[in-house]
């Protein structure tokens, strides 16, 4: 199995890792997915399929109980759980990798199930959206990022201002008016980087000059 794209693997040593909280973050289409396949791989070669064990939110319910890369054209097994406590119904092996896809889709109150899985020697890679669609942050991923000693911060390609900007992209701009906090698909949405951002949001009346002047501020 390989990737199409480039993608930029970070290997990490996860026999001689003590228990950790990795964090990958970004916006839309920064590769989170990617990198994460990589680390289940290198997890898979290092430690065995047993003690590689992935868990998605319900909420997503796009592939079943798996979780795919478009990019590794290959999918993943996951325990689909409605709460984070589910975890503690699966009899883990006390040195298994802890893997949460989608960390968007959990209660902030995942930070704690995270912090009791590594106090009993597993480590921890949690995935996800970093901000919603109006630039806020989603509340799971930003108290994992105060608890993660290690982050991996993905960024995009901007596509804004008629294509010409290349600026690295960190905010996911919904195309459609839609205001819930999740609208699944990565059709929905164009990576922009902070400024083309603020252009689209006030362009699409979601942003008065006035707000764009506070966030500036
Ligand atoms: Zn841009």
């Amino acid at each position: 199995m390989s990737p199409k794209g480039k993608i930029q693997s970070i290997n990490l040593n996860y026999r001689a890792l003590h228990p950790v909280i990795v964090l990958i973050y970004g916006c839309m289409r920064a590769g989170k997915t990617e990198q994460l396949f990589h680390q289940i791989e290198n997890a898979l070669q290092q430690l065995g399929k047993r003690r590689v064990v992935i868990f998605k939110p319900y909420l997503d319910d796009r592939t079943g109980s798996e979780i795919r890369s478009r990019a590794f054209d290959h999918s993943y097994e996951a325990h689909v759980i409605k709460k984070p406590e589910e975890v503690f119904d699966h009899d883990l092996d006390p040195s298994s990798l802890v893997i949460f896809d989608e960390l968007q889709f959990y209660p902030k109150g995942i930070t704690s199930v995270a912090e009791e899985l590594c106090g009993r020697g597993h480590t921890i890679i949690a995935a996800g959206l970093d901000k919603k669609h109006d630039g806020s942050p989603f509340l799971s991923t930003e108290a994992m990022a105060k608890i993660a000693p290690l982050h991996i911060h993905l960024v995009a390609t901007c596509h804004g201002l008629n294509m010409t900007c290349e600026n690295g992209a960190t905010n996911s701009f919904r195309k459609s008016a839609n205001e819930a906090d999740f609208e699944i698909g990565d059709d929905s949405y164009d990576s922009l980087c902070e400024d083309c951002f603020e252009r689209a949001m006030i362009a699409h009346g979601r942003r008065t000059v006035t707000d764009r002047t506070i966030i500036a501020a």
